[in-house]
């Protein structure tokens, strides 16, 4: 196929549910890169998608080009990338060394603009977790793994339409992956008013999925970035959560119960009534998980990891906040160490 004729298929380096992927060799002049080969029709599709609308976006990982091999099967060529954030944090971890607070900032700068790139197109990543934040060996930080992506749509924002404009470009992609509208409008029906609340990896899950929530926004990006900090500043998942029912429970004795006090509407959550929990009396508060941390950083982390959706604080918002512009200043990307 023309994907054979093109990249020399090298080994493989990863896989997951519904991909491989391999280290490949464009023929035409040698450059490395990543062949991620996808067998599920609607996470090609979503993945596809969601790269397309972000390319030109520093912190998401390149796309190069995509082919279909068959009704199924997708390639995407990727720009290849051999670190990520989970090495990062599992190599500091193994040294019993915290993240030197200059690189901890210049991390978490480079995500916050990833996720920024992604909210301000209104692309939902719905699967934030250290192992999807890839790494270049000048220190890039790339947003990866976008196939539980979804686009939103709101009043006033066409994202269809951006769609179709940014697909333009990519003169490489098959009609399949972008105007056989009508299998991913069947497939896509029967969420099109609600999402599924069955996405991510648990231990990033916000709460609102947890409960079963369907109609939740950008927001659950958010609480996976909290997460996603606290594990950057002491060097543990901040919930790592058993089960779902063990996820809330964890949750739950570190912030205090959820009601209405908590977070007006809550209660109207799908599943609040389904999974209670006996009431917590003296929650630990975040300043426990995040022991030996200054108040900035703990501050920080609450600003993400709180119950109501609509108090999180936006990546823009939090790329503003002054732990970024007060001493220890972050370092330049060129001096972020790069796992090998
Ligand atoms: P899945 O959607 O199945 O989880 P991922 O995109 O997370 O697939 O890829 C699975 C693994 O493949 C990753 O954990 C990583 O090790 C590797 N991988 C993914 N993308 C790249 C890339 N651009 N460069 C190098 N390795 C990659």
């Amino acid at each position: 196929s023309e994907i054979i004729a093109k990249y020399e298929v090298m080994e493989r380096v990863g896989s997951g549910a519904y991909a491989d992927v391999y280290r490949g060799r464009r023929l035409s002049d040698g450059l490395i890169v990543a062949l991620k080969e996808i067998h599920d029709y609607q996470s090609a599709v979503r993945e596809m998608d969601a790269l397309q609308l972000l390319q030109g976006s520093p912190n998401v990982v390149v796309l190069h080009e995509c082919f279909w091999r068959d009704d199924e099967d997708a390639v995407l060529v990727l720009e290849f990338l051999r670190a990520d954030l989970a090495t990062v944090i599992a190599d500091a971890a193994k040294a019993n060394q915290p993240l030197p607070t200059p690189e901890l900032k210049r991390w978490i700068i480079q995500i916050l603009s990833g996720i920024h790139a992604c909210h301000r197109l209104m692309v939902l990543h719905r699967d934030l977790k250290p192992s999807n934040l890839l790494i270049s060996e000048h220190g890039l930080l790339k947003i990866a793994d976008f196939g539980q992506a979804r686009i939103l749509t709101e009043p006033g924002i066409d994202a269809s339409n951006n769609h179709e404009e940014y697909s333009r470009v990519f003169n490489d992609i098959d009609n399949k992956g972008t105007s056989d509208g009508d299998m991913e409008d069947k497939e896509e029906g029967k969420e099109l008013d609600c999402f599924t609340s069955c996405v991510g990896t648990r231990w990033f899950r916000a709460p609102e999925l947890l409960y079963g929530s369907r109609d939740y926004g950008l927001e659950v990006d958010l609480w996976s970035l909290g997460c996603i900090f606290a594990e950057l500043l002491t060097l543990q998942p901040l919930f790592p959560g058993t089960s779902d029912i063990d996820q809330l429970s964890r949750i739950i004795g570190v912030l205090g119960n959820l009601d209405e006090s908590a977070w007006v509407g809550c209660s109207k959550l799908p599943d609040y009534g389904i999974i209670s929990f006996s009431k917590v009396e003296n929650p630990a508060g975040l300043e426990a998980c995040l022991p030996n941390r200054s108040p900035d950083e703990v501050a920080l982390v609450k600003r993400l990891v709180c119950y109501d959706p609509a108090k999180r604080a936006t990546a823009m918002e939090l790329l503003h906040d002054k732990y970024f512009t007060e001493e220890p200043l972050p370092v330049p990307v060129s001096e972020l160490p790069v796992p090998l």
